[in-house]
Formats: C-alpha cells, structure tokens, sequence
C-alpha cells in the first residue's frame, strides 16, 4: 500500500511540474477529449422500417426518453463548433443528435418529437435531393426544410449535392459539391452551414482541404467509434442507429452512450484515414 502512495504522489508531483512547463494546453485538450460528446447518427425514421438505415418511430422516441430521463443535454451544431473552436470543455453528459440525407420522417416525425422534448438536433442535407421521392423513400421538400431551419433546436448541414463518391470526383466537381451545397443551403435558410458530412463516409486529406477552404468547422465521418480532439474535428465519427446493425436494440444505444468512453486510444489520434475501428471492441460490444 505504501507503494502505491509513493507512486500516487509521484505522479502527482510530476503532474504538477509537466503543468509548470507550460503545457496547461494540452492538459485542456485531454480535459476535453475525457469528455467529448457521443454523435449519434440517424437517417429516416418510420413507423414501419424496411431499409438498414430506418429507425422505428417507437424506438426513437425510447432513446429521445432515455437520454431525457439519464439528463443528457442535446447540442445544436453552433453549440458544438463553439465548444470545439474555443477549446472549452464540453458539458458533461452532452450528446449530439444527426440525420443524414435529409428524409421526410425528420419532418413527418423527428422534429415534433424532439420539440416535445425541446432536444435539438442536426440535419445534413443532400440539396439535389431536396423534393425528390420513389415509392421507398422520400426527401424533405425546399419548404419542408426552412421551415425546421426556422427552430433554433435544429442545425442545419451539408451532406453534398448529389452524394457523390468525394474520392472520385476532379478537383472541380469536388469544389462544387462541397462549396456550392453549403452556399444553397444557407440562401435557402438563412441560417450558417457549419458542418460537413462526408457522403458514404469517404474523406481524405485533398477533400479534408477542400472542406476547410469552404469555411466548414466540422465534419463527420460514418465510421463507428468516440469522437476525437481538435486536431480531427474534420474527422468525427459517429455512432451508427439503424436496422441492420442494431435491430433498434434499445440496450446497445444506451451502451454505447455510457460505454463511449472505453473506445480504444487509437480513436482519439490525429487522423486522415478512417477511423481504425477495433473489430474486437466492436463484435464484444454488439
Ligand atoms: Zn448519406
């Protein structure tokens, strides 16, 4: 036991000195990243799931009550960015909420969901897809979407025009997917479109540039896994809600909100590749 006290205070006092060497920065970066929000990722919400990507309306509304009734704070993307650009500590017990593709389910069900509960939420768009609908799906219209825009519970981000493959693109259709999405968007809503989300998940260092050059200040990736520090806040990945992978497991959705902190340390490392996922983790938390 007395060992274990010298050690203790050992590492105390070396605390201290590593402190009065001037890296209280960095300490702040780990104070952070001790705590840095899970992003939940949905896609469209039904009453009656078909697709991988589909959560039930009835499952939603479980995990919007579980966070609730656990106090989770939901952020909106403006409270993240800032949190994340003035390198403040995040609140304890945050948590980001995301759809991707833009679905009608945010608006048939999701935002009066969340508005009953006064959560917020962010939505990242494909802009050509705005309007567009098949017998399997269909997107937000224009109106649809300035009219959540209006709330300030709900964010607004880009996920491309088209949804493309980013890596497949020349230099010029990749400015245009990711320039020319977030000028739409923020004409269309008058709102600022600060995030970016990575269609298919596929990012590299030229689109991470591009991305940069745009004036997004985050962007998110579709990988599985804790989110990171600063130095890869155009690389934040994202717990993934849908069928197929969770079967709507309210279990599994609270795991990884509690769990999130047992991620391996290769999740928190500067990154431009996607995020080595440890498969052991993964299949052990399943
Ligand atoms: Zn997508």
């Amino acid at each position: 036991m007395k060992k274990f006290f010298l050690a203790l205070s050992f590492v105390f006092i070396f605390s201290l000195s590593a402190l009065a060497d001037g890296q209280k920065d960095n300490v702040k970066i780990e104070e952070n990243r001790a705590y840095f929000p899970p992003v939940i990722m949905y896609h469209d919400i039904k009453t009656e799931a078909h697709d991988k990507f589909d959560v039930l309306l009835e499952d939603f509304c479980a995990q919007l009550d579980w966070l609730k009734e656990n106090n989770y704070k939901t952020l909106s993307m403006e409270e993240f960015v800032s949190i994340i650009k003035k390198a403040k500590p995040f609140p304890e017990k945050s948590v980001l909420l995301t759809f991707d593709d833009g679905y009608s389910g945010i608006s048939n069900y999701a935002v009066e969901e969340l508005k009953k509960r006064e959560m917020k939420a962010t939505f990242f768009i494909i802009t050509d897809m705005l309007g567009v609908f098949s017998t399997r799906y269909a997107h937000l219209t224009n109106r649809q979407l300035k009219e959540i825009a209006k709330s300030n519970l709900f964010s607004i981000g880009s996920h491309s025009l088209s949804h493309p493959h980013l890596l497949e693109l020349d230099e010029d259709d990749l400015e245009d997917e990711i320039e020319d999405s977030k000028e739409f968007l923020e004409k269309l809503t008058g709102r600022k479109i600060l995030a970016f989300a990575y269609p298919y998940g596929e990012y590299n260092e030229k689109i991470i540039d591009e991305v940069i050059d745009a004036g997004y200040d985050a962007a998110f990736v579709v990988q599985n896994g804790s989110a990171c520090g600063y130095p890869a806040r155009y690389s934040i990945p994202r717990i993934y809600m849908g069928l197929d992978l969770c079967k709507n497991n309210q279990e599994l959705f609270k795991k990884y909100i509690q769990d999130y902190k047992n991620m391996p340390p290769e999740a928190f490392e500067e990154r431009f590749e996607p995020l080595p996922v440890d498969a052991d983790w993964f299949e052990k938390n399943k």
